[in-house]
């Protein structure tokens, strides 16, 4: 990339504030692709326990830790011997289970809200429809062979951190959850079980429950428009935001997504810049 002109700013550069004003001032045009990593909170009470962790968090500085001193720093979160509960039955909170595994973690427990999906095909779901089915992803199977059985447990949610008096998790309390009819709006909504309170041993937990687009203070610094999903907003199949000369691409504009979306976003994004620099482009997007 720095071959082909591209200017990395590091060394001084790095860890300073750089003000979108700023930013504005001294590019002709901005590309926001600042990810989608502003977690979804769990907002039960004792929240404020200590050993509660966003996953990406959790995950970021395992990796980082790794790749720097091969764990020698410490500056991760060691889940050797430890209880944990894992918020979210997506592919983040798979990721959470193989490295707490990894780690040697004594249990592992990952709490998804929603059923599980069919084993098989359901007959309203054929070929070649996406396969609605449950997938069993690296970290579960890890989970499956060193515990013998899968960590996730369905339909069910947190209601309660509970601390002990130094203020350490010690356990979650669960409750189990089924769809019910909303008496007002008639619609089918999560409604709690009664009677199905549970209590999980837990010295650590780690959020994995969906990320809620790009940190905010990124979109408030350019004042650039947010749709409802949160994700920053611009035309269908379009790059422009509605700030003049920014644009955005990759996750902070499609949310979490995959890395081959986030390339074809950069390059589209490239060639709408260019387009709107020069009035034409001759940048092939493939
Ligand atoms: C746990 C996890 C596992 C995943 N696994 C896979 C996988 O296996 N396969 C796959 O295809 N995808 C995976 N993804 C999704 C994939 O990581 C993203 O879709 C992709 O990285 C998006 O690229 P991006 O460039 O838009 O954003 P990112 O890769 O998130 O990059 C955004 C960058 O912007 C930086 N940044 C943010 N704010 C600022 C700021 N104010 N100033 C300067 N820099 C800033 C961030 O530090 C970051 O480096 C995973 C995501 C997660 C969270």
């Amino acid at each position: 990339m720095e071959e082909e002109g591209i200017v990395f700013r590091t060394g001084t550069d790095v860890g300073k504030d750089i003000k979108a004003q700023k930013l504005l001032q001294d590019f002709d045009r901005v590309v926001l692709a600042c990810g989608a990593s502003n977690p979804r909170d769990i907002k039960a009470p004792g929240r404020d326990a200590e050993g509660i962790y966003f996953a990406v968090d959790f995950l970021t500085a395992n990796t980082k830790s790794l790749l720097n001193s091969g764990f020698e720093d410490k500056k991760y979160v060691d889940t050797r011997g430890k209880a944990l509960v894992i918020i979210g039955g997506g592919d983040t909170g798979n990721d959470c289970v193989g490295t707490a595994i990894r780690h040697g973690a004594k249990t592992v427990t990952q709490i998804e809200m929603m059923s599980k999906a069919p084993d098989q095909r359901a007959q309203d779901n054929p070929w070649p429809q996406w396969p609605k089915v449950c997938k069993t992803d690296y970290g579960q199977e890890e989970a499956i062979a060193l515990y013998g059985h899968d960590p996730r447990i369905y339909e069910t949610t947190v209601k309660e951190f509970v601390k002990d008096k130094k203020g350490s998790l010690k356990a979650v309390k669960t409750v189990k959850l089924s769809w019910e009819k909303d008496p007002e709006s008639g619609r089918m909504v999560m409604g709690e079980v009664p009677g199905s309170e549970q209590t999980l041993e837990a010295d650590i937990v780690l959020i994995a429950a969906g990320f809620l687009g790009s940190q905010d203070y990124v979109a408030e610094a350019f004042g650039v428009e947010r749709n409802e999903r949160t994700n920053v907003k611009t035309a269908p199949g379009e790059y422009q935001t509605n700030i003049k000369n920014v644009f955005v691409a990759g996750d902070m504009h499609r949310g979490q997504s995959l890395v081959v979306w986030a390339i074809r976003e950069g390059r589209e994004a490239a060639r709408a810049v260019d387009e709107s620099l020069m009035g034409y482009s001759n940048l092939v997007v493939q």
